[in-house]
This record gives C-alpha cells, sequence and structure tokens, in this order.
C-alpha cells in the first residue's frame, strides 16, 4: 500500500462525513448500522406469528415507516434502500443461517414485470433479495423465473389477482431442475404472486420452495 493511501479507518470516517446513513422512511441522519430513526422505528410491526402461514414467512407489518420505505424504494428512485431494508430481512429470516442454508441451493427474486424492469433499471425485490443470498453463502440466481408482462395488480380484489396471475412466470428448466430454492418478494398481499411463482418453480421441476417477503400487509 502507498504511504499516502489513508488508513482504512480515516477512510471510514471520511466516507461517515460524506455520506451519512439517514432513515430509510425520512431521510433524518442515524447512526451506523441502523436503517430507521427513533422516531420512525416505533412505527414498525412485526407480523403476529398466526398470521404467517406456511407458505409465506413476512417479518414486518406493512403500514408505517416500513410502508414508506418499501414504497421509497419501489417507485420513488430509492435503489440505495435495497441493501439495509435486505439486511432486515436477512436478519428476521436467519437468526440461525446455517439451519436453512442446509435447505436452500440458492435464492431466487420474484422477477420484475418487463416493463418494470426497463422503466427503473433494476429489480427491487432482488436488491432485497441480494443480502439474503450472501448471508446464506448462497448464489442468487435472477434468470431463474421469468415474467410475462401484466396489467397493474394494485387495484384489483384478491381473486382477480390470483385469476391475472395464471401463466405469468415460467421458470427455466435447466436451472431449477432439482433445486431447493429461496423465493423472495418486497410485499406480500394477497399471496396470489408468490403462489404463482411456487406453481411454476414446481412445474420446471425445483423439489422445495421457501418463500418470504419483507412485509405483509394484514
Ligand atoms: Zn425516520
Amino acid at each position: 500500500m502507498s504511504a499516502w493511501f489513508p488508513p482504512f479507518a480515516i477512510l471510514r470516517h471520511l466516507v461517515a462525513v460524506y455520506a451519512p446513513r439517514t432513515c430509510a422512511s425520512c431521510d433524518a441522519t442515524i447512526p451506523e448500522n441502523h436503517v430507521f430513526c427513533t422516531g420512525c422505528v416505533v412505527t414498525i410491526e412485526r407480523v403476529p406469528a398466526h398470521h404467517n402461514d406456511a407458505d409465506v414467512y413476512a417479518p414486518y407489518v406493512h403500514g408505517g415507516a416500513m410502508a414508506l420505505a418499501v414504497q421509497r424504494l419501489k417507485y420513488e428512485g430509492r435503489g440505495d434502500l435495497g441493501a439495509p431494508l435486505g439486511e432486515l430481512l436477512a436478519a428476521a429470516l436467519l437468526p440461525a443461517p446455517a439451519t436453512l442454508a442446509g435447505e436452500v441451493d440458492f435464492v431466487v427474486p420474484i422477477p420484475s414485470t418487463p416493463a418494470r424492469l426497463a422503466e427503473r433499471g433494476r429489480n427491487p425485490a432482488a436488491q432485497l433479495a441480494r443480502p439474503i443470498a450472501e448471508r446464506l453463502g448462497r448464489p442468487m440466481i435472477v434468470d431463474a423465473l421469468l415474467r410475462a408482462e401484466t396489467t397493474r395488480q394494485a387495484t384489483r380484489s384478491g381473486q382477480e389477482r390470483r385469476r391475472g396471475m395464471l401463466g405469468v412466470f415460467r421458470a427455466s428448466t435447466t436451472k431449477v431442475q432439482n433445486a431447493r430454492i429461496l423465493l423472495v418478494d418486497d410485499v406480500v398481499t394477497t399471496g396470489a404472486t408468490l403462489a404463482a411463482a411456487t406453481d411454476a418453480l414446481y412445474t420446471g421441476g425445483a423439489c422445495s420452495i421457501h418463500a418470504c417477503a419483507l412485509t405483509r400487509a394484514i
């Protein structure tokens, strides 16, 4: 290393000065290793155990500062929030990473629609999934699952959403054959999206699927 190169500790200090950590919801300055400020964190609720069915694990209620942070990640160009929010999901999902790592070959994010991907240039679910894959020590495979274009889901009823999701996903049989997969999404509302993706992966030959999302609308 060159003599002029500042030691790591000084670099960290400079990074902190010029890029202060800010709250994922309101942009207040927060200490390192925090995701939300003290004012926002009190609005965040864990999903009660009885709401977490066997099919999908989602640790946080889709409300308060957490919902706002997801909104910013998905619709307001805040791709930088993907990593810290993904870390929160990973921490909730993996109190014992070795256990789940033993049951998962790779991580698959729910793909964005082609139009959304073109518009954003990124997939928020993949941004959430990356820290989980890293903690598990397993790869993330973004093209194991392909998604066709569909109409917007946000205003449709549960039944319409389930009908609308039929045939939306297609799995890459070469990638998912006999695989044990952890599927990751941002928000679970009716569960229609994750159910359709799970069906497609099983049809493609996957042998087991765990599914999770950061928040659940309850
Ligand atoms: Zn805040």
